[in-house]
């Protein structure tokens, strides 16, 4: 079909995957979904320098554990075809040589030190850094005479000047660029013979048939030194469609010098959140369901994206909001998938201890108190150790009072006939105790729960006394007895 839609995310690999890439390769994917089109990764990994295998793979785990799968693109050790930059130098070469042929590009033997010195000198005076096109037009002598000196030189494309670059963006409407702001001639090949990203970018997003680029606002003038190419190379572009920045609550950018790894998606994987939250979170920071939604599958997203309800307004990136998205997903997703995705936050603990179905119910007692499934840690502990430990001011300030040891004994007595696994008979025998006793609220509960936890919150009394089980209850009641008479 030749009007098929086909858009790519186009990652260098020369840093972990941002939060922001993810977010344009989200609105990418859910653009290529709706129109039944085709999604690409592609790697861009001219810098040799920068980029490398690790940061490759970062990337890859990153968009497949946001469940954002490719129709093409590297996968590595997977079907699909790489397309990677590198393997394309000669390509990129012949084409830079037929726009000097044609008058639109020429080789440039300035060399790293007389560039220096050019952008200090304007810098001094005060001028924005821009090259001053000095190599457009040497003569053959001259040529003759640096290539005796052994320079190599780089290919410059010749920005015509002055002159304004315009497009039709697709979320920012018409924009006007003056040629006279993209720094002067620009290097497309450079003189070790790789591509420059402005050009090698224009020439995959021809051979790869891209019709539309949807990419963060910090290309917009990347677009213009784009365009000129295209125009050059007589090829049609796409259209462009510039996603907001990401920024912080101060609205800064949001960059890994300022926030550090908080701007990785590997961090919030590390942490403990969820894919799917994150997925809709990251959806809705520039995109609005038409239904005004705010939790949302990946699949219902697909259906109802739409590029022209995308905003031009900066996004802010909310931990405190995210986090709301999180504790939504792990409250609403199955249990047997939050309990599975537990089990990576609980390698310190035994978790043969427990049945499959107990251990389900330790979960299902304990997500809606979770923002991240990493809290579950610290929030399940209890059930995992031998024994616990209850800190010195609840031993003295609660449990030495008769009517909690009274609790206690009553508890003990009542274990023969505890009905486990039933959360709620559980919870009615501790009623009965209370009604019994004559108390209740904290003066009934409080006792058992730092005997039975250390703390004097948590889940639901009557699923921790289910779940625990005779034999664990019993000895911490015990304990907790023998510290009071020790105390
Ligand atoms: N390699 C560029 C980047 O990582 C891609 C820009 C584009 O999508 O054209 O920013």
């Amino acid at each position: 079909m030749s009007n098929q839609v086909r858009v790519r995310i186009a990652p260098s690999p020369t840093g972990h995957l941002h939060v922001g890439t993810a977010r344009s390769a989200l609105y990418n994917l859910l653009f290529a979904r709706h129109h039944q089109g085709i999604f690409i990764l592609r790697l861009e990994d001219t810098d040799e320098v920068r980029s490398n295998e690790t940061f490759t793979q970062d990337i890859i785990d990153g968009l497949k554990w946001l469940g954002m799968s490719w129709d093409e693109g590297v996968d590595i050790g997977g079907p699909c075809a790489p397309y990677r930059q590198t393997e394309k130098i000669e390509h990129y070469n012949q084409i830079a040589n037929n726009l000097i042929k044609s008058g639109h590009a020429y080789f440039c033997y300035c060399t790293p030190e007389e560039l220096t010195e050019l952008k200090d000198n304007q810098k001094n005076a005060g001028l924005p850094a821009r090259y001053d096109n000095r190599c457009r037009n040497l003569s053959t002598e001259k040529e003759e005479k640096y290539q005796a000196q052994g320079r190599i030189p780089a290919i410059r494309f010749k920005v015509d000047e002055p002159r304004v670059v315009t497009w039709h963006d697709a979320i920012r409407g018409d924009i006007l660029i003056d040629s006279i702001d993209l720094g002067g001639d620009l290097v497309i090949i450079k003189s070790s013979g790789t591509a420059i990203y402005n050009f090698a970018v224009v020439i995959d997003d021809i051979d790869m048939k891209i019709t539309h680029v949807i990419r963060g606002e910090d290309h917009i003038h990347n677009t213009a030194k784009q365009l000129l190419i295209y125009e050059a190379l007589r090829a049609k572009p796409p259209v462009f469609a510039h996603v907001a920045l990401m920024v912080d609550l101060d609205r800064h950018k949001l960059s890994k010098r300022a926030h550090g790894e908080a701007v990785h998606v590997a961090k919030y994987r590390k942490d403990g959140y969820m894919p799917e939250a994150m997925l809709n979170y990251l959806a809705q920071m520039s995109w609005t369901h038409p239904d005004g939604k705010e939790i949302y599958t990946l699949e219902e997203a697909c259906q109802r994206f739409d590029l022209n309800a995308v905003s031009k307004s900066p996004a802010v990136f909310d931990v405190q909001r995210l986090n709301w998205f999180n504790s939504q997903y792990i409250r609403s997703m199955p249990l047997d998938v939050v309990a599975a995705r537990c089990r990576e936050f609980l390698k310190q603990y035994d978790l043969t201890k427990y049945s499959r179905e107990d251990f389900l119910a330790i979960i299902a007692c304990l997500r809606d108190a979770l923002t991240t499934l990493s809290e579950i840690a610290q929030a399940a502990a209890f059930f995992f150790v031998d024994s616990v430990e209850i800190p010195a001011d609840l031993r003295t300030t609660l449990l030495a009072k008769d009517p909690s040891k009274q609790v206690i004994n009553e508890l003990i007595g009542a274990l023969d006939s505890m009905p486990f696994g039933d959360r709620v008979a559980c919870k009615a025998i501790v009623d009965a105790i209370g009604k019994k006793l004559g108390l209740k609220g904290k003066d009934l509960y409080w006792p058992i729960r730092a005997a039975l936890s250390g703390v004097t919150s948590g889940p639901d009394l009557g699923s921790t006394i289910s779940i625990l089980g005779k034999d664990r209850i019993k000895s911490r009641l015990e304990a907790a007895l023998y510290d009071l008479n020790v105390v």
